[in-house]
């Protein structure tokens, strides 16, 4: 973590890179008010389809879905870390949107005690590392973890 090296976004714009509160960045439907993860052009509810969009910062917090521990390395374009570390996902569904935003779990995280349900929150973690920079993503922790 305190490695001295630039803390960057691995995607531009998905989420904000507030250490302490991050927040998926989504879209807004202004006619129907659905919400979109990743963001839209366009509304794609088939229902409204014309609305104006725009930008939207989602639940910081949610529910697990689903979850799974990953022990094999995932091929290219995935970018694993030297040597590979597992890592978990979990599938959680955001508290207000009620929509599933999957994303490791951050390390450390004692898988065998998650359950379907577990509250979650947004947090900021390092996907990956090259000799300049951390590229940052989303990662799901336990609240109160
Ligand atoms: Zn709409």
């Amino acid at each position: 973590m305190a490695s001295g090296k630039a803390r960057v976004p691995v995607i531009e714009g998905w989420f904000t890179t507030d250490e302490d509160r991050p927040q998926l960045l989504g879209s807004r439907c202004r006619s129907c008010g659905a919400r979109f993860f990743p963001k839209t052009g366009a509304c794609r509810n088939p229902e409204c389809g014309r609305g104006e969009i725009e930008e939207v910062a989602l639940s910081r917090t949610g529910r697990v879905w689903s979850f799974t521990d990953n022990r094999y390395q995932p091929p290219p374009p995935y970018v694993a870390s030297d040597p590979f570390e597992p890592y978990a996902i979990a599938a959680v569904e955001l508290a207000d949107e009620r929509m599933v935003v999957l994303g490791q779990l951050v390390p450390g995280t004692d898988v065998a005690a998650l359950g379907v349900g577990a509250e979650m929150e947004l947090a900021l973690g390092t996907l990956y590392e090259d000799d300049e920079r951390e590229y940052l993503v989303w990662k799901w922790r336990p609240t109160g973890a």
